[in-house]
């Protein structure tokens, strides 16, 4: 008996899927957050790997990212239903990575103008959206069905203000960290930050899709803005102004000194990128051993070596 109830346990788990809404929380007077899981994309978790964030005025409801489907932007619209009765009328995408904007089609079907960085339409142009997207739905299957690689209705450049039930919203391009269409939202009345993939919480960021070094001036503004709360596109919240401060100095500070080592390995000792790549983590270990605590530090730093490395070589060459 014992042993049939452990199988049906082991089982009953495999075949449960956590729903967006099951992960709904509230954060603040009017925010709330849907929060994915810390995997890869699969068919288990559906994709839903990402954070999205919502604010509820008296207007309207303004959406932070899509999620990474039309059907788990269903069910986060679901979630949003499920706690205000307001229409949805914006959705701002932090960037164009699809883990945070394939859900966008859910999202234009009930209204909202959706809004992000101009970069989308030259990621939408390129034939690397269309064939990632083939490859996506290669391990989501059935589960990427009706999700659309759509443009937003608005571009932003620099900045906008999203006026909406005399609050200001502030929406601006600072840096191409992450992406090269990094937006940070700020919503004023609740000191909070819409930070997208540009801080990151207990894990070491992904440097290979933008430029570390303009990634630093986007850090340096979230400091600037002294938040209560900071809202990333993956992981837990940040809350209190000197937690805050601590977290984006550490993604800071990892940055400074994979940039700066890097720098002395090309510049001062001739090294190859392979060398680099094998060499960093003891490097970085030597410089502040307190990087063996970090999750993922030897599995992601020599992927972003690698990155770093041609970004400080033309950096090097440009001097
Ligand atoms: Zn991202």
């Amino acid at each position: 008996m014992i042993r049939i109830i452990f199988i049906f346990f082991i089982l009953f788990n495999f075949s449960h899927a956590i729903t967006v809404k099951e992960t709904l929380k509230k954060l603040d007077e009017n925010l709330y957050g849907v929060f994915g899981v810390p995997q890869q994309v699969s068919k288990e978790n559906r994709g839903f790997i990402s954070n999205a964030y919502f604010y509820i005025t008296d207007e309207g409801v303004v959406v932070f990212d899509a999620l990474s489907s039309y059907q788990l932007g269903k069910e986060f619209i679901q979630a949003i239903r499920s706690v205000a009765d307001k229409p949805i009328k914006y959705l701002v995408i932090t960037h164009y990575h699809t883990d945070h904007f394939y859900g966008i089609q859910a999202f234009k079907e009930v209204g909202a103008i959706s809004i992000a960085h101009k970069w989308a339409y030259e990621y939408l142009s390129d034939p690397y959206a269309e064939s990632f997207f083939k490859s996506r739905r290669k391990v989501l299957g059935e589960y990427l069905k009706g999700t659309k690689i759509i443009p937003p209705d608005i571009a932003v450049e620099k900045e906008a203000i999203l006026k909406i039930s005399n609050e200001n919203i502030d929406i601006q391009h600072i840096c191409e960290g992450h992406t090269k269409g990094d937006l940070i939202i700020y919503i004023p009345k609740i000191n909070t930050v819409v930070a997208g993939d540009l801080i990151f919480n207990e894990r070491v960021p992904f440097l290979g899709s933008g430029n570390s070094k303009s990634w630093l001036k986007c850090i340096d503004k979230i400091i600037e803005i002294k938040p209560e709360i900071v809202l990333p596109g993956h992981g837990d919240i940040l809350k209190g102004k000197e937690n805050i401060l601590k977290k984006a100095n550490l993604t800071k500070k990892y940055i400074i000194d994979i940039r700066k080592i890097i720098r002395k390995m090309i510049d001062k000792d001739g090294l190859d990128v392979g060398t680099v790549k094998s060499k960093i983590v003891e490097e970085m270990y030597k410089l502040d051993p307190e990087y063996k605590k970090i999750k993922l530090f030897e599995k992601v730093t020599p992927t972003n070596a690698y990155y770093i490395y041609f970004e400080v070589e033309k950096e090097l060459f440009m001097e």
